[in-house]
Protein backbone atom coordinates (compact mmCIF):
# COMPACT_ATOMS: atom_id res chain seq x y z
CA UNK A 1 0.00 0.00 0.00
CA UNK A 2 1.32 3.22 -0.53
CA UNK A 3 1.96 6.34 1.72
CA UNK A 4 -0.43 8.25 0.60
CA UNK A 5 -3.30 5.46 0.60
CA UNK A 6 -2.32 4.84 4.35
CA UNK A 7 -2.79 8.42 5.20
CA UNK A 8 -6.08 8.62 3.22
CA UNK A 9 -7.21 5.29 5.02
CA UNK A 10 -6.40 6.58 8.03
CA UNK A 11 -7.59 9.96 7.77
CA UNK A 12 -11.50 8.06 6.31
CA UNK A 13 -11.41 5.91 9.41
CA UNK A 14 -10.42 9.37 11.64
CA UNK A 15 -13.52 10.72 9.78
CA UNK A 16 -16.37 7.17 10.33
CA UNK A 17 -15.54 6.26 13.91
CA UNK A 18 -16.98 9.72 15.45
CA UNK A 19 -19.96 9.59 12.99
CA UNK A 20 -20.26 5.99 13.99
CA UNK A 21 -20.72 6.37 17.89
CA UNK A 22 -23.29 9.64 17.35
CA UNK A 23 -25.07 7.27 15.15
CA UNK A 24 -25.17 4.91 17.44
CA UNK A 25 -23.74 2.08 15.07
CA UNK A 26 -22.88 -1.18 16.38
CA UNK A 27 -19.02 -1.33 15.19
CA UNK A 28 -19.55 -4.95 13.70
CA UNK A 29 -16.90 -5.09 10.05
CA UNK A 30 -20.07 -4.67 8.00
CA UNK A 31 -20.42 -0.93 9.79
CA UNK A 32 -16.97 -0.16 9.34
CA UNK A 33 -17.05 -0.82 5.55
CA UNK A 34 -20.10 1.07 5.26
CA UNK A 35 -19.07 3.90 7.12
CA UNK A 36 -15.77 3.81 5.71
CA UNK A 37 -17.02 4.16 1.85
CA UNK A 38 -19.70 6.98 3.17
CA UNK A 39 -16.78 9.33 4.50
CA UNK A 40 -14.61 8.18 1.57
CA UNK A 41 -16.81 10.22 -0.47
CA UNK A 42 -16.37 8.07 -3.56
CA UNK A 43 -20.00 6.78 -4.22
CA UNK A 44 -21.98 9.36 -4.57
CA UNK A 45 -25.28 6.95 -4.39
CA UNK A 46 -24.35 5.58 -1.44
CA UNK A 47 -23.51 9.22 0.14
CA UNK A 48 -26.72 10.63 -0.91
CA UNK A 49 -28.81 7.62 0.41
CA UNK A 50 -26.94 7.68 3.84
CA UNK A 51 -27.41 11.34 4.29
CA UNK A 52 -30.79 11.35 3.38
CA UNK A 53 -31.28 8.63 6.35
CA UNK A 54 -29.67 10.61 8.68
CA UNK A 55 -31.32 13.78 8.56
CA UNK A 56 -34.44 12.63 9.65
CA UNK A 57 -32.92 10.55 12.40
CA UNK A 58 -30.40 10.42 15.62
CA UNK A 59 -30.23 6.58 14.69
CA UNK A 60 -28.77 4.97 11.86
CA UNK A 61 -31.49 2.26 11.21
CA UNK A 62 -30.07 -1.10 11.27
CA UNK A 63 -31.75 -2.82 8.61
CA UNK A 64 -31.71 0.39 6.32
CA UNK A 65 -27.82 0.77 7.04
CA UNK A 66 -27.83 -3.79 6.08
CA UNK A 67 -30.02 -2.56 2.99
CA UNK A 68 -27.00 0.27 1.76
CA UNK A 69 -23.92 -1.96 2.62
CA UNK A 70 -25.57 -4.91 0.20
CA UNK A 71 -26.25 -2.29 -2.63
CA UNK A 72 -23.27 -0.18 -2.15
CA UNK A 73 -20.66 -1.85 -0.20
CA UNK A 74 -21.08 -5.56 -1.14
CA UNK A 75 -22.92 -8.46 -1.53
CA UNK A 76 -23.00 -10.68 1.48
CA UNK A 77 -25.86 -13.07 0.76
CA UNK A 78 -24.25 -14.16 -2.14
CA UNK A 79 -21.27 -14.88 -0.17
CA UNK A 80 -22.98 -16.71 2.16
CA UNK A 81 -24.82 -18.70 -0.13
CA UNK A 82 -21.64 -19.13 -2.51
CA UNK A 83 -19.87 -21.07 1.42
CA UNK A 84 -22.78 -22.89 1.89
CA UNK A 85 -22.88 -24.67 -1.47
CA UNK A 86 -19.22 -24.97 -1.84
CA UNK A 87 -19.62 -26.57 1.37
CA UNK A 88 -22.57 -28.86 0.13
CA UNK A 89 -19.85 -29.40 -3.01
CA UNK A 90 -17.38 -30.94 -1.09
CA UNK A 91 -19.42 -32.83 0.51
CA UNK A 92 -20.90 -34.07 -2.81
CA UNK A 93 -17.37 -34.96 -3.87
CA UNK A 94 -16.19 -36.88 -0.73
CA UNK A 95 -19.59 -39.19 -0.69
CA UNK A 96 -19.00 -40.18 -4.67
CA UNK A 97 -15.27 -40.69 -3.75
CA UNK A 98 -16.19 -42.96 -0.79
CA UNK A 99 -18.65 -45.13 -2.57
CA UNK A 100 -15.98 -45.44 -5.22
CA UNK A 101 -13.99 -46.62 -2.88
CA UNK A 102 -16.80 -49.21 -1.66
CA UNK A 103 -17.32 -50.14 -4.79
CA UNK A 104 -13.97 -51.00 -6.10
CA UNK A 105 -13.98 -53.17 -2.07
CA UNK A 106 -16.67 -55.02 -3.01
CA UNK A 107 -16.01 -55.95 -6.51
CA UNK A 108 -12.24 -57.11 -4.86
CA UNK A 109 -14.14 -58.76 -2.66
CA UNK A 110 -16.36 -60.54 -5.33
CA UNK A 111 -13.82 -61.66 -6.88
CA UNK A 112 -11.79 -63.61 -4.33
CA UNK A 113 -14.83 -64.74 -2.80
CA UNK A 114 -15.82 -66.08 -6.17
CA UNK A 115 -12.45 -67.67 -6.37
CA UNK A 116 -12.85 -69.37 -2.85
CA UNK A 117 -16.07 -70.52 -3.61
CA UNK A 118 -15.28 -72.55 -7.07
CA UNK A 119 -12.38 -74.09 -4.75
CA UNK A 120 -15.02 -74.96 -1.96
CA UNK A 121 -15.96 -77.96 -5.45
CA UNK A 122 -12.25 -78.89 -6.01
CA UNK A 123 -11.97 -79.93 -2.21
CA UNK A 124 -13.71 -82.92 -2.97
CA UNK A 125 -12.65 -83.37 -6.95
CA UNK A 126 -9.02 -83.08 -6.19
CA UNK A 127 -9.23 -84.53 -2.50
CA UNK A 128 -7.52 -81.48 -0.74
CA UNK A 129 -5.36 -82.16 2.21
CA UNK A 130 -7.25 -80.28 5.62
CA UNK A 131 -4.30 -78.24 5.53
CA UNK A 132 -5.27 -76.90 2.10
CA UNK A 133 -8.81 -76.83 3.34
CA UNK A 134 -8.03 -74.81 6.28
CA UNK A 135 -5.76 -72.41 3.98
CA UNK A 136 -9.54 -71.69 2.14
CA UNK A 137 -11.50 -71.19 5.20
CA UNK A 138 -8.90 -68.62 6.48
CA UNK A 139 -8.72 -67.24 3.18
CA UNK A 140 -12.92 -67.02 3.17
CA UNK A 141 -12.60 -65.67 6.78
CA UNK A 142 -10.41 -62.60 5.52
CA UNK A 143 -12.87 -61.90 2.62
CA UNK A 144 -15.57 -61.60 5.26
CA UNK A 145 -13.18 -59.31 7.14
CA UNK A 146 -12.08 -56.91 4.53
CA UNK A 147 -16.28 -56.98 3.34
CA UNK A 148 -16.80 -56.58 7.19
CA UNK A 149 -14.35 -53.22 7.15
CA UNK A 150 -15.42 -51.90 4.22
CA UNK A 151 -19.15 -51.77 4.87
CA UNK A 152 -18.48 -50.52 8.45
CA UNK A 153 -16.40 -48.09 6.94
CA UNK A 154 -18.91 -46.73 4.76
CA UNK A 155 -21.64 -46.96 7.05
CA UNK A 156 -19.82 -44.54 9.48
CA UNK A 157 -18.78 -41.88 7.12
CA UNK A 158 -22.35 -42.19 5.89
CA UNK A 159 -23.86 -41.59 9.40
CA UNK A 160 -21.66 -38.43 9.74
CA UNK A 161 -22.06 -37.55 6.39
CA UNK A 162 -25.94 -37.41 7.43
CA UNK A 163 -25.06 -35.61 10.88
CA UNK A 164 -23.06 -33.19 8.70
CA UNK A 165 -26.29 -32.48 6.30
CA UNK A 166 -28.37 -31.97 8.89
CA UNK A 167 -25.92 -28.84 10.44
CA UNK A 168 -25.98 -27.65 6.92
CA UNK A 169 -30.24 -27.82 7.44
CA UNK A 170 -29.82 -26.31 10.18
CA UNK A 171 -27.53 -23.27 8.64
CA UNK A 172 -29.65 -22.89 6.14
CA UNK A 173 -32.95 -22.26 7.93
CA UNK A 174 -30.76 -19.65 10.06
CA UNK A 175 -29.52 -17.89 7.36
CA UNK A 176 -33.47 -17.79 5.60
CA UNK A 177 -34.13 -16.63 9.11
CA UNK A 178 -31.41 -13.86 9.26
CA UNK A 179 -32.65 -12.94 5.69
CA UNK A 180 -34.35 -9.46 5.27
CA UNK A 181 -35.74 -9.88 1.95
CA UNK A 182 -38.96 -11.17 1.36
CA UNK A 183 -38.26 -13.65 -2.35
CA UNK A 184 -41.09 -12.80 -4.16
CA UNK A 185 -42.30 -9.21 -3.53
CA UNK A 186 -38.51 -8.19 -3.09
CA UNK A 187 -39.29 -5.94 0.06
CA UNK A 188 -37.97 -6.36 3.14
CA UNK A 189 -39.76 -8.85 5.02
CA UNK A 190 -41.67 -9.27 8.43
CA UNK A 191 -38.28 -10.20 10.51
CA UNK A 192 -36.48 -7.10 9.29
CA UNK A 193 -39.87 -4.99 10.43
CA UNK A 194 -39.45 -6.45 14.10
CA UNK A 195 -35.69 -5.62 14.02
CA UNK A 196 -35.93 -2.39 12.53
CA UNK A 197 -39.25 -1.16 15.04
CA UNK A 198 -37.34 -2.88 18.20
CA UNK A 199 -34.10 -0.52 17.14
CA UNK A 200 -36.34 2.35 16.63
CA UNK A 201 -38.22 1.66 19.92
CA UNK A 202 -34.82 1.30 21.84
CA UNK A 203 -33.76 4.41 20.82
CA UNK A 204 -35.97 6.35 21.86
CA UNK A 205 -36.46 8.80 18.55
CA UNK A 206 -39.79 9.68 19.46
CA UNK A 207 -43.25 8.82 18.00
CA UNK A 208 -44.28 6.54 14.75
CA UNK A 209 -47.20 5.45 12.97
CA UNK A 210 -47.54 2.52 11.16
CA UNK A 211 -49.91 1.34 8.47
CA UNK A 212 -51.14 -2.60 8.06
CA UNK A 213 -52.55 -3.21 4.63
CA UNK A 214 -54.66 -6.53 4.15
CA UNK A 215 -55.82 -6.73 -0.03
CA UNK A 216 -59.05 -7.58 -0.01
CA UNK A 217 -60.87 -10.92 -1.11
CA UNK A 218 -57.76 -12.32 -2.19
CA UNK A 219 -58.48 -15.75 -1.35
CA UNK A 220 -61.26 -15.70 -3.77
CA UNK A 221 -58.99 -13.81 -6.27
CA UNK A 222 -56.56 -16.83 -6.48
CA UNK A 223 -59.55 -19.04 -6.51
CA UNK A 224 -60.85 -17.27 -9.70
CA UNK A 225 -57.59 -16.04 -11.24
CA UNK A 226 -55.17 -18.93 -10.04
CA UNK A 227 -51.97 -18.23 -7.48
CA UNK A 228 -49.62 -18.19 -10.24
CA UNK A 229 -51.60 -14.43 -11.25
CA UNK A 230 -52.09 -14.34 -7.47
CA UNK A 231 -48.50 -13.84 -7.06
CA UNK A 232 -47.99 -11.31 -9.86
CA UNK A 233 -50.95 -8.99 -7.71
CA UNK A 234 -48.72 -9.72 -4.37
CA UNK A 235 -45.43 -8.23 -6.68
CA UNK A 236 -47.35 -5.57 -8.18
CA UNK A 237 -48.84 -4.44 -5.09
CA UNK A 238 -45.53 -4.55 -3.28
CA UNK A 239 -43.77 -2.39 -5.58
CA UNK A 240 -46.98 0.15 -5.86
CA UNK A 241 -46.60 0.80 -1.88
CA UNK A 242 -42.46 0.67 -1.72
CA UNK A 243 -42.39 3.68 -4.71
CA UNK A 244 -44.69 5.10 -2.27
CA UNK A 245 -42.58 5.45 0.40
CA UNK A 246 -40.44 8.52 1.05
CA UNK A 247 -38.22 9.73 3.61
CA UNK A 248 -37.50 7.65 6.54
CA UNK A 249 -40.51 5.30 5.69
CA UNK A 250 -40.47 1.75 4.46
CA UNK A 251 -42.74 -1.31 3.44
CA UNK A 252 -42.73 -4.62 4.25
CA UNK A 253 -44.33 -7.84 3.12
CA UNK A 254 -45.82 -8.43 6.70
CA UNK A 255 -46.98 -11.91 5.82
CA UNK A 256 -49.42 -13.67 2.99
CA UNK A 257 -51.27 -10.74 1.39
CA UNK A 258 -50.33 -8.20 4.13
CA UNK A 259 -48.27 -5.22 4.18
CA UNK A 260 -47.27 -3.03 6.93
CA UNK A 261 -45.38 0.50 6.70
CA UNK A 262 -43.84 2.12 9.09
CA UNK A 263 -43.53 6.13 9.18
CA UNK A 264 -40.83 7.54 12.14
CA UNK A 265 -41.67 11.02 13.34
CA UNK A 266 -45.29 10.96 11.51
CA UNK A 267 -48.31 11.37 13.11
CA UNK A 268 -51.73 9.67 12.75
CA UNK A 269 -53.34 12.48 10.65
CA UNK A 270 -50.16 12.15 8.24
CA UNK A 271 -49.93 8.88 8.40
CA UNK A 272 -53.84 8.26 7.22
CA UNK A 273 -53.23 10.72 4.71
CA UNK A 274 -50.48 8.38 3.38
CA UNK A 275 -52.56 5.41 3.71
CA UNK A 276 -55.40 7.22 1.61
CA UNK A 277 -53.26 7.74 -1.14
CA UNK A 278 -51.64 4.90 -1.42
CA UNK A 279 -55.22 2.71 -1.52
CA UNK A 280 -56.31 4.84 -4.49
CA UNK A 281 -52.79 4.17 -6.14
CA UNK A 282 -53.93 0.45 -5.30
CA UNK A 283 -57.59 0.95 -6.57
CA UNK A 284 -56.50 2.19 -9.92
CA UNK A 285 -53.64 -0.65 -10.42
CA UNK A 286 -54.08 -2.75 -13.80
CA UNK A 287 -52.73 -6.13 -14.56
CA UNK A 288 -52.98 -7.80 -17.69
CA UNK A 289 -53.75 -12.46 -17.29
CA UNK A 290 -51.50 -13.08 -19.88
CA UNK A 291 -53.62 -16.88 -20.77
CA UNK A 292 -56.47 -14.93 -21.17
CA UNK A 293 -55.43 -11.28 -22.01
CA UNK A 294 -57.88 -9.95 -19.48
CA UNK A 295 -57.55 -6.81 -17.71
CA UNK A 296 -57.76 -6.83 -14.43
CA UNK A 297 -58.02 -4.07 -12.65
CA UNK A 298 -60.43 -4.57 -9.34
CA UNK A 299 -57.50 -4.97 -7.04
CA UNK A 300 -58.52 -3.01 -3.37
CA UNK A 301 -56.76 -3.22 0.42
CA UNK A 302 -58.32 -1.98 3.60
CA UNK A 303 -55.77 -0.32 5.74
CA UNK A 304 -55.86 0.05 9.82
CA UNK A 305 -53.14 3.07 10.68
CA UNK A 306 -52.04 3.98 14.31
CA UNK A 307 -49.77 6.59 15.98
CA UNK A 308 -47.57 4.92 18.36
CA UNK A 309 -48.10 5.78 22.43
CA UNK A 310 -45.52 6.15 24.87
CA UNK A 311 -44.19 2.73 26.22
CA UNK A 312 -46.52 0.59 24.22
CA UNK A 313 -44.55 -2.75 22.41
CA UNK A 314 -44.72 -3.51 18.90
CA UNK A 315 -47.18 -5.82 19.56
CA UNK A 316 -49.74 -3.68 21.34
CA UNK A 317 -49.22 -0.82 18.28
CA UNK A 318 -49.38 -4.06 15.81
CA UNK A 319 -52.79 -4.98 17.51
CA UNK A 320 -54.05 -1.90 17.39
CA UNK A 321 -53.77 -1.41 13.84
CA UNK A 322 -55.45 -5.08 13.62
CA UNK A 323 -58.37 -3.99 15.20
CA UNK A 324 -58.70 -1.37 12.40
CA UNK A 325 -58.09 -3.10 9.51
CA UNK A 326 -60.81 -5.52 10.93
CA UNK A 327 -63.19 -2.50 11.10
CA UNK A 328 -61.95 -1.56 7.85
CA UNK A 329 -63.25 -5.16 6.71
CA UNK A 330 -66.43 -5.15 8.64
CA UNK A 331 -67.60 -1.89 6.97
CA UNK A 332 -67.10 -3.02 3.31
CA UNK A 333 -62.83 -3.11 2.39
CA UNK A 334 -61.64 -0.83 0.28
CA UNK A 335 -60.96 1.62 3.36
CA UNK A 336 -58.89 3.42 5.36
CA UNK A 337 -59.16 3.43 9.16
CA UNK A 338 -59.80 5.19 11.59
CA UNK A 339 -61.53 8.23 9.54
P1 LIG B 1 -60.23 -10.33 3.25
O1 LIG B 1 -60.79 -9.33 2.31
O2 LIG B 1 -61.11 -10.50 4.45
O3 LIG B 1 -58.83 -10.04 3.62
O4 LIG B 1 -60.28 -11.74 2.50
P2 LIG B 1 -59.05 -12.56 1.97
O5 LIG B 1 -59.56 -13.62 1.09
O6 LIG B 1 -58.06 -11.64 1.37
O7 LIG B 1 -58.41 -13.10 3.32
P3 LIG B 1 -58.06 -14.57 3.76
O8 LIG B 1 -57.21 -14.39 4.99
O9 LIG B 1 -59.29 -15.41 3.89
O10 LIG B 1 -57.20 -15.17 2.61
C1 LIG B 1 -55.93 -14.73 2.31
C2 LIG B 1 -55.50 -15.36 1.02
O11 LIG B 1 -54.23 -14.90 0.60
C3 LIG B 1 -55.40 -16.85 1.12
C4 LIG B 1 -54.09 -17.19 0.50
O12 LIG B 1 -54.22 -18.18 -0.46
C5 LIG B 1 -53.63 -15.90 -0.15
N1 LIG B 1 -52.18 -15.79 -0.12
C6 LIG B 1 -51.37 -15.65 0.93
N2 LIG B 1 -50.09 -15.63 0.55
C7 LIG B 1 -50.08 -15.77 -0.80
C8 LIG B 1 -49.03 -15.86 -1.79
O13 LIG B 1 -47.82 -15.78 -1.50
N3 LIG B 1 -49.41 -15.99 -3.09
C9 LIG B 1 -50.73 -16.08 -3.44
N4 LIG B 1 -51.04 -16.21 -4.75
N5 LIG B 1 -51.72 -16.04 -2.54
C10 LIG B 1 -51.40 -15.89 -1.24
MG1 LIG C 1 -55.00 -11.34 5.55
MG1 LIG D 1 -57.05 -10.25 2.63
Amino acid sequence: MSKELIVESANNLKKALPLMMKYSVPTTPNNYALWYHYVAEKNPALKESMDKLLSASDICPPIQAESLYRKHVSSTVENETWEFRSTLENMMTQLDQLIGDTHSDTTEFQHSFDKNVSNIGKVEEEGWSIEEVVGLLKSLEKDAKQMRNATQFFGNSLASAKSEIGTLKGQLEESRKAALYDSLTGLLNRHAFDTELTSYLQSNSGGFSIILCDIDHFKKFNDTWGHLLGDQVLKAVGRKINESMRDQSSAYRFGGEEFVMLLPKTNIRIARHFAESIRKKLERLSLKDKRSGQMINNITASFGVVESQPNESITEVIARADEYLYKAKNLGRNRVLPI
